[in-house]
This record gives structure tokens, sequence and C-alpha cells, in this order.
């Protein structure tokens, strides 16, 4: 079956960027959401993230025009119906997305593999909502989609090989770099890598090695990333963080790594949660 419509799941910080991403490959593209003003809100954001390509000659005014029409915005689960590829970008709750993936079985033709963008989630026991667990797999993109390269394919137990092969396929085609997950395992493999680094600097600045200013300095320039682990932590939300870490300690064999440090559980109760809050590790204002 060759691919030619995909529908996405969520217009939010996800959904957007990967509807836009679909239509720049030439696909076309149905994006749901539950209400008319989330489904306006990813639409805005793509348009002016289009026009601002424009502005950088990265794109045509007639190539962003065409890209647009190959977006619809709908409140309709009906629409996913006839989608020959589905992206779930929904939020991140189990039930919920149990409950999306479920419906998709019955809305979908057999043949139609569906993926989920879940950060934590298991693909596995999302996958066993549907009838066809085999055409289920992880389709992990990074924030924010239309910029970042990486994208983790997930195999959860069940996934077929000619599923993993047609993800992957249709993430070259939107210009991605994929990676293949073999197995459905927390963190995959970047929050996997990531969060020992965060916590690694958290307990530095508890025992008083250094401060977190210098900490993010020495990341930035010894290890030239473009952020400090506190930043990133900001950025991200450090409530995030926490939960990732406390499902690591729980998935991961309560393994003494995985104990999430002291500082982080103050921040939590003084809710410091990042830029976000205005306050978290640094001060915003
Ligand atoms: P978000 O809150 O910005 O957007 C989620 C959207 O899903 C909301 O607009 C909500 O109205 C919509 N929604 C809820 N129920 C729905 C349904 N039944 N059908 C269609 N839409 C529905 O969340 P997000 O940051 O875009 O995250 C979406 C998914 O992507 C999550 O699983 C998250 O873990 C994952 N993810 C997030 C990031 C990130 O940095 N934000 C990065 C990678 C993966």
């Amino acid at each position: 079956m060759e691919i030619k419509k995909i529908g996405v799941l969520g217009a939010g910080t996800m959904g957007r960027g990967i509807a836009q991403i679909a239509a720049q490959a030439g696909f076309r593209v149905v994006m749901r959401d539950i209400e008319d003003r989330f489904v306006q809100g990813g639409l805005d954001t793509i348009d002016r993230f289009l026009t601002r390509s424009v502005e950088k000659q990265k794109i045509t005014q007639d190539e962003k025009k065409a890209i647009l029409s190959r977006i619809k915005g709908t409140v309709s689960m009906e629409e996913i119906g006839p989608v020959d590829f589905v992206i779930e970008a929904v939020l991140e709750d189990l039930e919920l997305k149990k409950g999306v993936f479920a419906e998709l079985d019955r809305l979908c033709r057999p043949e139609v593999i569906f993926t989920s963008n879940t950060s934590s989630m298991s693909i596995t026991e999302i996958a066993a909502a549907t009838g066809r667990p085999n055409q289920v797999a992880g389709m992990h993109f990074f924030n924010p989609a239309p910029l970042m390269r990486l994208v983790e394919v997930i195999r959860g137990f069940q996934t077929g090989d000619e599923t993993v092969k047609v993800v992957i396929d249709i993430a070259k085609k939107m210009g991605k770099e994929p990676v293949e997950v073999k197995k459905d395992s927390p963190g995959f493999i970047v929050n996997r890598i990531l969060m020992p680094h965060l916590i690694e600097a958290i307990r530095l600045v508890e025992e008083g090695v250094a401060s977190m200013e210098d900490v993010d300095t020495a990341v930035r320039l010894g290890l030239n990333y473009p952020m400090g682990p506190f930043e990133l932590m900001d950025l991200t939300g450090v409530d995030i963080v926490y939960h990732v870490t406390e499902y690591f300690y729980k998935e991961l064999n309560k393994e003494n790594k995985w104990v999430s440090p002291q500082l982080i559980k103050s921040m939590i109760r003084a809710n410091r949660l990042g830029r976000k809050t205005k306050a978290g590790w640094y001060e915003y204002e």
C-alpha cells in the first residue's frame, strides 16, 4: 500500500510540528484535536513557522501555500478513518492513549500502521489495546519536531519487521534520521542516557563539588553541549525530570542510580518547576 495520507492525533506542541513536517514531505495530513481552538492553535503555529521560512528564503510563498493546503485540521475522529498511517501525539496519559488506539483500530483499515510519539509509555501496552499489535510501533520525535533531526523508532514486544521497515521509511521521507530501538525499554535511547547526566549534575551541587552555574558552564564548554543540565531542566520542566527518574527507578529494577536526589524533591515542593513557573534552578522574569 502506498502511503499518501497521514493522520496526526493531537495538535499540541508535538502534533503540530509533526503535521508540518509530514506536509512538507508531500504527504496529505489530517490533524485531529478535541477542540476547535486547539486545532486552530496548531494551524496558526505552522503558518507562522512557514512565514518565517519564506522570510529566510528557505521556501517560496507558493511552497508555503502548497504545504498548508495539504493539512486538514479537524475535531472529527471519523476523518481519521481513511488515512494510510497514523502518528499519535495526544497527552502523555496511558489510559487516554489506549482509548485512542482502540478507537483507531475500529476506524482504520486493517492494514494501516499506528505509531505513538510517547516519551515514556510502553509501546507494548498501547499496542495491546488494538487487534493489530504487530502493526504498532513507537515513533519518538524531539521538540521542536520541525528542527530536531532524530526519530527513535521503537519496537513493542509484538511489533512486526515489516512495520519497523515502513516506519523507518516514513521517518526518512520526513527528512529525519531514524534509529531503531530494538526493545520497548523505559526512556528508549536518548532519555536513558540523559537522565543519569541530569541526576549526576544535581548530585555534584548537593555534594558541594561545584555551583550550579559552574556545572552548566563546564558542560557547555567542556562537552560542547548547547545547554547545561540545569538550563535544560528549566526548559523541559523540573517536574518532568522528577517523574521520569521515579518511573525509571520503578521500571529498571530499583537500582540506586535512579534514586531521585533530595534537592529535586525540594524544588518540586517549592513549586520551582522551571521557566513555566518563572522560577526553577534559575529565576525568570
Ligand atoms: P500537548 O499538551 O502540547 O498536546 C497534546 C494535545 O493532545 C492537546 O492539544 C490535547 O487537546 C490533545 N488531545 C487530547 N486528547 C486527544 C484526543 N483524544 N485526540 C486528539 N487530540 C487529543 O502535549 P505534547 O507536548 O505535544 O505531547 C504529546 C505527546 O508527545 C506526549 O505523549 C509526549 O510525551 C510526547 N512528546 C513530547 C515532547 C515535548 O517536548 N513536548 C517531546 C517528545 C515527545
